[in-house]
């Protein structure tokens, strides 16, 4: 096709499936038996049913044939429309009836269209042959209440128990508002909404427009794909099959996997995915931060002994911490000349205080780490005597959002803890968030004191139990 557009011809033919799409270039580089089986075949259709033929035009839908053009070096197939079909198809071969630089201008977006066009149909087609789908439906939707408003699923899906499906494809990138609005609006219909991508070549990971990249966030890391192999897979399964991109956390994607709708996990509000590749790492990070942590309370229970903080057990708990927060190590030197006291003891104290909260909270019954003291009201007792002390009285405020951020939020009721929280606030400043103290806390207890990351662990519906505190205080 050396001369290309100049001489216009059908760059793609979209054919029945399973054929599916030919290009041109697909077409010509075929054994010469084969387009012409094909051509036989479109040519006996037109015969039998000339309304539905075998092959359209990517861009006007109109019917087509395969001419064999006879050259110097030999016979070669092209495609052509059929008479009848709209002649102003910019594929339109026949008389040139538009100036040129008018077809270039149009070409683009009839191009990006049409695809979108048989996307959809596509889509349609393959998701109508499974026998669970009882309706479906491209660019409309049944419910009046959503047609008002004016939104439609490029292709609707009705599918027996896996419920109702909207697929948005989507070639050029969404934008955030289009995105969210579309989000919250199918999750009140009760539809689940999966966003389909033509391919991830035009950039991957962190490449990927954001628009792309904003639909992979509320997919979870996943991205969807309907390509040649989930087309043919479809066919071959009798079912809507996709081709899932599954993120890593180097922000690139694993190899794809072709899956069924039957794959997915639709309970979640908001969105549908393979395998949620976020939240996963959310908690890790929280749960990495105190892995050092459990064995050396489990070793120096204050049971066992008198003074745990002393035991060497507690060096690997305080090395990654310090590794976390490097700036603990400046505090602790400054802490020692100002308190000529250990700083690293001072902070396993807190740790353990604010550990103490934590796992009352997960077991909901008191469990502490820092005095000898269990059972019923040992957390409230330890707080009103460690924060009413006054190497514990600036840690007021750390302890009063520990706590109203857990499920042990309750213990705030309590008017002595009440009492022994104002009078510290009253006595002792108190250390802010961008304290190291602070800092660490925050590294230790991410779900509970760092806020973006408690938000969107909550927005995703995977904060932990023990995580979840009470009314905010006004
Ligand atoms: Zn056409």
């Amino acid at each position: 096709m050396v001369q290309g557009r100049v001489q216009r011809t059908i760059e793609i033919a979209d054919f029945e499936l399973p054929r599916g799409a030919i290009s041109i270039a697909d077409l010509m580089a075929m054994e010469q038996a084969r387009w012409e089986h094909i051509r036989t075949e479109i040519n006996l259709r037109r015969r039998a049913d000339p309304t539905s033929p075998l092959a359209r035009c990517r861009l006007c839908e109109g019917g087509i044939f395969i001419r064999a053009q006879l050259t110097a070096a030999g016979t070669y197939p092209v495609y052509a429309h059929f008479s009848g079909s709209p002649l102003d198809c910019p594929w339109y071969d026949g008389e040139n009836l538009k100036p040129d630089d008018a077809r270039a201008a149009q070409y683009n977006g009839h191009q990006e269209s049409a695809l979108h066009r048989w996307l959809c149909q596509t889509v349609e087609q393959v998701a109508k042959v499974d026998p669970r789908c009882s309706h479906s439906a491209i660019d409309t939707y049944l419910r009046p209440s959503i047609a008002e408003r004016g939104r439609w699923p490029d292709v609707f899906l009705e599918m027996g128990a896996l419920g109702a499906f909207a697929l948005e494809i989507q070639l050029s990138k969404p934008f955030a508002p289009e995105i969210a609005a579309r989000h919250l609006h199918y999750d009140r219909e009760g539809v689940s909404l999966i966003w389909i991508f033509r391919d991830l070549a035009s950039g991957a990971g962190a490449d990927l427009p954001q628009g792309f990249r904003d639909v992979i966030t509320m997919q979870r890391g996943n991205a969807f794909v309907f390509d040649a192999d989930a087309l043919a897979a479809s066919i071959a399964r009798n079912t809507l099959i996709l081709n899932c991109y599954l993120e890593t956390e180097r922000g690139g994607y694993l190899k794809p996997r072709l899956v069924a709708l039957d794959d997915l996990d639709t309970r979640s509000e908001r969105s549908v995915f393979l395998e949620d590749r976020r939240t996963g790492r959310l908690l890790e990070y929280c749960t990495n931060g105190r892995a050092k942590w459990w064995e050396p309370f489990k070793q120096a229970d204050p049971h066992k002994v008198r003074y745990p903080f002393n035991e060497t057990c507690f060096g690997p708990a305080w090395d990654s911490i310090r590794a976390f927060v490097p700036e603990l190590s400046e505090w602790k030197r400054h802490y020692r000349e100002e308190k000529l006291e250990n700083g690293e003891h001072h902070f396993l104290e807190i740790a353990a205080i604010l550990f103490s909260i934590a796992n009352s909270a997960r077991l909901g019954r008191d469990r502490l780490h820092i005095t000898r003291i269990q059972g019923e009201g040992a957390l409230i007792n330890m707080l009103n005597s460690k924060i009413g002390s006054a190497r514990f009285g600036c840690y007021a405020v750390l302890a009063e959002t520990m706590l109203s951020n857990t499920a042990a939020h309750d213990r705030l009721d309590r008017d002595s803890l009440r009492a022994t929280f104002e009078q510290a606030k009253a006595s002792h400043a108190q250390i802010e968030p961008r304290h190291p103290v602070w800092v660490a806390a925050k590294r230790l207890f991410p779900e509970v004191l760092d806020g973006p990351l408690r938000a969107e662990l909550h927005d995703l519906g995977k904060l932990p139990q023990w995580a979840i505190g009470g009314p905010t205080p006004a």
